[in-house]
């Protein structure tokens, strides 16, 4: 159905014209006749099927010159950058309509301009919950006159614990109104909000849009700070692509890990644009015909390369423009060929810029849990099956070991399996571990862990700033940045709440370390709770010093690794945290 089929005014026809839009969406020709009928929607469908338009439109076309001094539409949305995205296209089509002005309200931003354009008489609001109470607490925004909020990614607004403000905001706005909440996932939360709040709702689901690349399965990994190289060599080892592009943003990362690749025995090899183009040559060669298993690259030297078969795409740095993304994951699935996309993505800002990417691509871009090694051996099973259906016919010596082995009592099924088990454990023995993220502070039963702190010798003098302190304990431990508690940044030196039970596998593999390009060393803290006596006397760590200044500690022989969690935490049971989708 197209818009000009809408019962609308020639403002908005105009201005949707002048947009570009003919045809609606699913969800707009299923929800705009409603809205403008005044009814309460749910409006389930994902991102990028044009939910702001299927408000947007029917909010500007119900004001009108009555609605000159207050407010009449609020919409709601989760972040700043979704309001002022929305404020900007619902401005779109309002250009024709002298009567609609429009305020976007968000937290981070100055007060005054935003009191200035509400006190102006906008009266489409557009804004995040927590800047929105503002306004309300100090009556700079007027509710009596709402007649319709709009939820926008309801869900998100949740995730991202706005329930409580949400639930004041539609107390105090009068019940003679329309109550419209559109949500990618129906959550319990989201059907409690609807039942409170709306007035015999019409639910209308939307079944998933097509995604950008469709032959393409995306997925995203949220890794701790400092530990996607470790990812990436796991995932590498679980899936083995016989051919995959990695992709950085820089050169010098593109080099920097294409060593750390090559050294844990990858077949992998960089390009990017300040090298010769002879060696560029070469490398682009022994990639397309699979000498070289995994391309490292920047977008910019990949730009172009079509090279068939490329089963896997991983962003090591999430791309600088969303355009990229499409370019990158766009390396895989061709010719009809199916691939994967996997993106690692550390922290809130990068999970953020992810989701502005899934926005722009209209993709479904799923969250996974990095494997464990019980699931790389089960991943490697059938890889291993076929593996060893392709060997050739085993010779004769061979025969002859089995028998002198079945003269031992070992049979030629227990020699076999012997022979499989080590391979499986000399491919999987490398691999990095991941402990899923915990809070330092409660064990599962509420008890606390017992925590002690270790001093780090520099301090603010150096410009040292906590994440700085916490990205460099994550990378030189492999711990999770959760197992880290308090971080008190003094003059010259830094102290840092650690489990107890961790505190001589840290004070290990963290001498040595650097911090910011600074030597620093770790040493429990004086306040400690631990005794003089404990097993890291200055000796110890003068001998590690030494002796390893190249090399991290062994992980498999420190106190941490090796052990079940349950183990170095008592009763603590670590609860796997399964992340919801979308999740912020
Ligand atoms: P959602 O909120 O569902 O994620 P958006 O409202 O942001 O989706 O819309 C996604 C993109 O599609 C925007 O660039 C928007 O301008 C465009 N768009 C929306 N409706 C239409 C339409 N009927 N025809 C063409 N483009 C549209
Ligand atoms: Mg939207």
């Amino acid at each position: 159905m197209r818009f000009n089929e809408l019962n609308l005014s020639q403002e908005l026809l105009l201005a949707v014209d002048e947009l570009g839009f003919t045809e609606m969406t699913e969800i707009q020709e299923k929800s705009i006749p409603l809205l403008l009928e005044g009814r309460d929607v749910i409006g389930h469908s994902n991102t990028g099927t044009g939910k702001t338009a299927a408000f947007g439109i029917p909010a500007v076309e119900s004001i009108t010159s009555e609605d000159k001094k207050l407010p009449a539409v609020l919409i709601l949305c989760p972040t700043r950058e979704l309001a002022v995205q929305a404020n900007e296209e619902i401005r779109k089509f309002a250009k024709f309509k002298r009567s609609v002005k429009t305020a976007a309200v968000y937290g981070g931003a100055g007060m005054e301009k935003q009191i200035f354009e509400l006190k102006r008489g906008a009266n489409i609001i557009i804004g995040t919950p927590g800047r929105i109470m503002d306004h309300i607490r100090r009556r700079t925004l007027k509710l009596q006159n709402i007649r319709c909020v709009i939820l926008d990614e309801a869900d998100e607004m949740l995730n991202m614990g706005f329930r409580e403000d949400i639930e004041s905001i539609l107390s105090d706005i009068p019940q003679e109104r329309q109550t419209v909440l559109f949500s990618a996932t129906m959550p319990p939360a989201i059907l409690a909000i609807t039942e409170k709040f709306q007035n015999d709702p019409i639910h209308i689901q939307i079944k998933s849009a097509q995604k950008t690349v469709s032959l393409v399965e995306q997925f995203y990994f949220s890794v701790a700070m400092g530990r996607k190289t470790d990812a990436l060599k796991l995932l590498l080892s679980a899936y083995s692509p016989s051919s995959a592009m990695v992709f950085c943003n820089t050169r010098k990362m593109v080099d920097e890990l294409t060593e750390a690749l090559v050294k844990s025995g990858f077949h992998a090899a960089g390009l990017h644009g300040e090298m010769k183009q002879l060696q560029r040559t070469q490398v682009m060669n022994s990639f397309k015909n699979k000498t070289t298993q995994i391309l490292v690259a920047t977008d910019v030297a990949a730009r172009g390369i079509d090279v068939s078969g490329v089963d896997a795409v991983f962003n090591y740095d999430l791309p600088q423009d969303n355009e990229y993304y499409i370019h990158r994951i766009g390396r895989t699935g061709r010719a009809g060929h199916t691939g994967s996309a996997y993106t690692l993505i550390s922290g809130r800002k990068q999970l953020f810029e992810l989701r502005d990417i899934q926005r722009y691509t209209k993709a479904d871009i799923r969250e996974m849990e990095l494997p464990d090694k019980a699931d790389v051996i089960a991943i490697k099973k059938n890889s291993f099956v076929n593996e060893i259906s392709s060997y050739d016919a085993p010779s004769h010596e061979a025969y002859e070991i089995l028998d002198i082995l079945a003269s031992k009592g070992i049979d030629y099924r227990e020699a076999a399996a012997r022979i499989i088990s080590e391979k499986l454990s000399a491919e999987t023995a490398a691999l990095p571990e991941f402990e899923s993220a915990r809070p330092i502070k409660k064990s599962r039963r509420g008890k606390d862990i017992p925590t002690v702190k270790v001093d780090i010798n520099i301090g603010r003098s150096k410009r040292i700033a906590p994440n700085f302190i916490l990205g460099a304990l994550v990378d030189a431990t492999g711990m999770s940045g959760q197992d880290f508690g308090k971080i008190d940044i003094f003059d010259d030196h830094t102290t840092v709440e650690v489990p107890e039970a961790e505190m001589d596998y840290i004070i290990d593999s963290t001498n040595p370390m650097k911090i910011n390009g600074h030597q620093v060393e770790v040493k429990l803290y004086k306040g400690g709770k631990r005794s003089e006596k404990s097993s890291f006397s200055s000796d110890k760590r003068n001998h590690s010093l030494s002796d390893r200044s190249r090399h991290k500690p062994d992980r498999k022989r420190s106190a941490y690794a090796g052990r079940k969690k349950s183990d170095v935490f008592g009763d603590y049971v670590p609860n796997r945290r399964k992340r919801v989708k979308n999740k912020h």
